[in-house]
């Protein structure tokens, strides 16, 4: 009985899991911290004992190094969890990476030139990419890829409107991400409700710290709101979504720099931008005080929200799900009343008890005589990329 060690790895983190391929169980998780940063490294491994340290990593290298060395600190070598695979997330497969793919130099190399695309994510996937295949070099190692559940997207759901030899010339078209989590959400509400998820038109909102919406026909992304980065779209915790591009040469004409407005629109935008935190929690407890501007960042992100779920019903042409998960999404019963209300024209009526229910499981959170049911399933992207990578040996 195997297990994967599942990699979701950032320029100066490891994240990692131990996951049983068959049964799903946890065997081990940690994080390796501050990697290749001035201050000192950290690692904290929890299996049945708990190892935590703090010490100087260098590099990815060092940091795989000391993720082994915590594996038989905490007295389970991790040459005893009979790992058979390592799966790792990747943020960008561009157009080339349709499905979870078993990684050589050549694909390794190709996940480095995506950094085009996708700058904060594909260089440290990458560096983890060598470090791990270095240190575990017998195991065979998948990429698993957040845009590649949105490669099923037509053309027009895809394209922007501008002209072809540029947009081809720069990779330009939207890619769409959180697609590991869109996949195993909708594939999780069908099998709660017993239908084949070939059966069912969907539509899962995403809303965590990052957020997107996805509208699935038949177990297939037909459009989401993320592009060509994980910008557009919803209102996120410190994203701004979407926006008239016209801001930004507004900006620059004012003196703003291209780094100054990335940095604004991607990390002081959004919930943070409104009111000084990117929790939701912070956010609905100044508006609940009385804060005009809480009380206007949670307007503006329902009223997005709600924008694309009528987006979605369109391109769908109705919906037999819509399926809340992440973390606002899964722990904001408010949010999700908020969103679905005024809909009950379409079918959509939530019911307020199960709806405010403290369950953290699937469940259905609408009436019986509701056409579209709303359901609530936590996402388990680890558990995802496990399955997948097993799919893929
Ligand atoms: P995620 O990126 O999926 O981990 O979501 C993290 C975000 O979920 C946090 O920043 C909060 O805004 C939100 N969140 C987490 N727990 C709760 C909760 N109990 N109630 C409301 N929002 C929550």
């Amino acid at each position: 009985m195997s297990a994967v060690l599942v990699v979701n790895s950032g320029s100066s983190s490891i994240k990692y899991q131990v996951i049983h391929a068959e049964s799903g169980e946890r065997l081990a998780d940690g994080l390796v911290e501050r990697i290749g940063e001035s201050s000192q490294g950290r690692i904290e491994h929890r299996a049945e004992k708990r190892v935590e340290r703090e010490l100087a990593i260098p590099d990815h290298t060092v940091g795989f190094a000391e993720m082994v060395a915590a594996f038989a600190e905490a007295g389970a070598p991790i040459e005893s969890l009979d790992i058979s695979a390592v799966g790792h997330r990747v943020v960008h497969g561009g157009s080339e990476f349709i499905a979870p793919t078993l990684i050589d130099d050549r694909v390794a190399e190709r996940i480095l030139a995506l950094a085009e695309l996708a700058p904060l994510h594909n260089p440290g996937h990458h560096a983890a990419i060598v470090a791990a295949r270095a240190t575990f070099p017998e195991l065979p190692h998948i990429a698993v890829f957040d845009t590649a559940f949105h490669q099923s997207m037509p053309e027009s759901a895809y394209t922007y409107a501008i002209a072809p030899e540029v947009a081809a010339k720069h990779g330009v078209r939207r890619y769409g991400f959180h697609g590991i989590s869109h996949a195993v959400v909708s594939r999780r509400a069908a099998e709660h409700l017993g239908k084949p998820v070939e059966s069912l038109k969907q539509i899962v909102l995403h809303l965590g710290n990052g957020a997107s919406m996805c509208a699935i026909d038949g177990g297939e992304s037909v459009d989401t709101s993320m592009g060509l980065t994980p910008l557009e779209g919803l209102v996120m915790g410190t994203r701004s979504g979407d926006i008239d591009p016209g801001v930004i040469f507004h900006l620059l004409r004012r003196g703003e720099t291209v780094d100054s407005i990335d940095t604004l629109l991607n990390k002081r935008s959004g919930f943070l931008g409104f009111t000084g935190s990117n929790d939701f929690r912070d956010v609905r407890e100044a508006a609940a005080r009385g804060d005009h501007d809480a009380k206007l960042a949670i307007d503006v992100y329902v009223h997005r929200a709600r924008h694309y779920l009528g987006a979605y019903l369109a391109v769908l042409r109705g919906a037999d799900t819509i399926v809340f998960t992440a973390g606002l999404g899964e722990n904001a019963p408010d949010l999700r009343a908020r969103v679905c209300a005024g809909f009950e024209w379409c079918g959509i009526h939530i019911d307020p008890e199960l709806n405010e229910a403290p369950d953290r499981g699937a469940r259905v959170i609408s009436t019986a005589d509701s056409t579209v049911t709303v359901l609530v399933v936590p996402t388990d992207e680890e558990t995802e990329i496990a399955r997948q990578t097993i799919a893929t040996v």
